[in-house]
């Protein structure tokens, strides 16, 4: 069993579908083990896309990921990682494989619906950025 951290974006929230985007996680036999609806800081935003913070995009992103609240997961299951990833599809929703996340919700490569983990190491770091392990129930 592997945990991912998943964050249904701002987008999600905004046009009230973190049901029908959870709806596609446990469809695909990911189980939602923690959740919170949150709103990020600017702060927390830019510490949690810190990786990103010389590309160009990252003060877009920082104050996308701010405009709305968000809800935070952890996922498990097999290989939850690249099985989430999968599911999510392509960054940009233009080149998502059909019966994606991003391909049916996303709005833009911005505004792209959802986050995942992208290896078993930066989900233990991203899963601990949001939540105790007091919180997370298998
Ligand atoms: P995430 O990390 O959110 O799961 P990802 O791993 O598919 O997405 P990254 O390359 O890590 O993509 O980029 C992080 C986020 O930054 C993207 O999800 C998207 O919201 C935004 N982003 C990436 N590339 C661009 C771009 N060229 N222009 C605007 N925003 C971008
Ligand atoms: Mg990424």
């Amino acid at each position: 069993m592997e945990r991912t951290l998943s964050i249904l974006k701002p987008d999600v929230t905004r046009r009230n579908l973190t049901g029908a985007v959870n709806a596609r996680i446990e469809s695909a036999d990911l189980r939602i083990i923690a959740q919170r609806r949150i709103q990020l800081t600017l702060e927390q935003a830019q510490k949690f896309y810190a990786i990103h913070k010389d590309r160009s995009f990252f003060g877009e992103l920082c104050s996308y990921m701010i405009s709305g609240p968000v809800v935070v997961q952890v996922l498990e299951g097999e290989n939850s990682v690249e099985r989430y990833r999968k599911l999510m599809g392509s960054t940009n929703p233009a080149n998502a494989d059909e019966g994606t996340i991003r391909r049916d919700f996303a709005e833009s490569i911005e505004a792209n619906s959802v986050h995942g983990s992208d290896s078993s190491e930066n989900a233990v770091v991203e899963i601990s950025f949001f939540f105790r392990e007091i919180d997370i129930t298998e």
